[in-house]
């Protein structure tokens, strides 16, 4: 195991391996067609005693694996948001793999620790984020909000306890949201979620009122979270209109624009920048719409030090050489250990270049706004919210069909699209009605790909 020329070997092996997956993933279906229990009853119900020849274990994983995958490489993936890689990027995780470098301090890996200053640098400049903000890598955006909301408590807990602090976000956050709000300590009964209108972003006049409220009633508003581009349906909370609230309240802002934070480094969106100035923090996932392998997501502060006195401990056994100059980025997250995450967007960006990266971005939402054009004039389709940058969602609404009869007809079609396996879709609700959403974004999506997509969808929903 440990005998370097049959690591050689296996390397180029699996090597090839990938760059076949890469050619070859268009022929599986795209939501794996695996049964609960399959893998498991494959799998020997303990541990082997004696080591086995990896040529075996390469074998088993070629016939056991891809088939009990969702491949979320496939170029018909337009399911959830992407969760993209791009070959750049995988070969930036091999190295940091080879490596396998923990990069939890300067010092344990000094290189790392100045790719991540400079590619975060990189970011801001690429986004237009505000100078002056400081850049760090997370591993999730769930993972950076909750930083952000610990950061705002941070900010209030010389003031008051932390029962007494409220929280804002709206009906259509994540899940994340919410979940960090939890973990984060707001009670329970001080999580707010505030309305949305007709478009699903987030009233600026109910937060206000909210805010009002409980102040009125002796809590302490401390933390709001907005998002640019919501998971159901893309859309933006007015960022400029509630950031003049929080301001003028001296309440926290954070930005999740997990997804849509990408399409920021088109010059033609930088308007849904519109009043960043107001924001304490702000997070887009590069492992989402930025060709970077999960996990690398970006998040940006203005005062890093609330979210580092939060969290940081300097015990003896982690005090170090390094000097003023250097961010020592354990402060600023979670966990202690840290992986080398800013490689792959040093080989994707490069490799790209800006250009190349606008490009794609363009080419998705052009292709979004192209196929929203044709699902509004057909028939019975109907295209219910969007285009917002590159997802759409929409209903089959055939003649006569309504109300939950009409939920249950896509809650079919959706299953009969994905049993078929040549495209990838999830649901939504909006207004507490049944959509299918269509999000376009995959790094090997090509235009054919998306009207076959949509030939697909007309053919099967007349089977259903
Ligand atoms: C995907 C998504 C998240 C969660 O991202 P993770 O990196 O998986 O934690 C949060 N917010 C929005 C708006 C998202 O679309």
């Amino acid at each position: 195991m440990t005998d370097s020329g049959a690591f050689r070997r296996h390397a180029h092996e699996v090597a090839d391996w990938i760059a076949d997956y890469f050619e070859e993933v268009e022929g599986f279906p795209v939501r794996s067609q695996a049964q609960p229990g399959d893998l498991l009853a494959a799998l020997p119900s303990s541990a082997p005693e004696q080591p086995e020849p990896m040529e075996r274990i390469l074998a088993d994983f070629r016939q056991l694996i891809p088939p009990g995958m969702t491949h979320w490489q496939h170029p018909s993936f337009f399911a959830f948001f992407p969760a993209n890689s791009s070959p750049p990027s995988v070969l930036a995780e091999m190295l940091t793999a080879g490596m396998a470098a923990q990069c939890m301090l300067w010092e344990t890996s000094p290189a790392a620790n100045e790719m991540e200053a400079r590619m975060m640098e990189w970011l801001q400049e690429l986004l237009g984020l505000p100078g002056g903000w400081r850049g760090v890598i997370q591993d999730s955006a769930s993972g950076a909000t909750l930083c952000a909301m610990l950061a705002a408590r941070e900010r209030e807990r010389e003031n008051t306890v932390v029962d007494r602090l409220a929280f804002y976000t709206s009906d259509e956050a994540n899940s994340s949201v919410h979940k960090g709000a939890r973990i984060a300590g707001f009670p329970l009964d001080c999580i707010r979620s505030i309305d949305t209108d007709e478009h699903q972003a987030m009233k600026p006049d109910a937060l206000a009122k909210a805010i009002k409220a409980d102040r009125a009633a002796g809590l302490t508003p401390a933390c709001v979270v907005i998002t640019l581009g919501t998971t159901g349906t893309g859309a933006m909370d007015p960022l400029a209109e509630i950031g003049e609230i929080c301001r003028r309240e001296n309440v926290y802002l954070h930005v999740d624009a997990a997804w849509a934070g990408s399409a920021l480094i088109l010059p033609e969106y930088r308007r849904l920048l519109n009043g960043i100035e107001y924001a304490d923090s702000f997070v887009f996932n590069p492992h989402k719409w930025m060709f970077t392998n999960f996990d690398c997501s970006a998040h940006f502060l203005r005062d890093p030090e609330s979210l580092q006195r939060s969290l940081s401990i300097n015990p003896v056994y982690l005090q170090n050489t390094s000097d003023e100059q250097i961010t020592e980025y354990r402060d600023f997250g979670i966990s202690l250990g840290r992986r080398f995450r800013a490689l792959k967007l040093w080989f994707v960006i490069r490799s790209f270049g800006a250009e190349g990266l606008r490009e794609k971005i363009r080419s998705h939402i052009e292709w979004t706004r192209e196929l929203a054009g044709e699902i509004d004039a057909a028939e019975d389709y109907e295209l219910v919210t969007g285009p917002n940058l590159a997802l759409i969602t929409w209903r089959y609404a055939p003649e006569g069909a309504s109300g939950a009869a009409l939920d249950e007809l896509n809650e079919r079609l959706l299953q009969a699209i994905n049993d078929d396996g040549r495209l990838y879709l999830t649901r939504g609700s909006v207004n507490g009605r049944m959509v299918i959403r269509f999000s376009i974004g995959q790094t090997r999506t090509e235009a054919r790909h998306v009207r076959s997509a949509w030939k697909t969808i007309k053919k099967i929903a007349v089977t259903i």
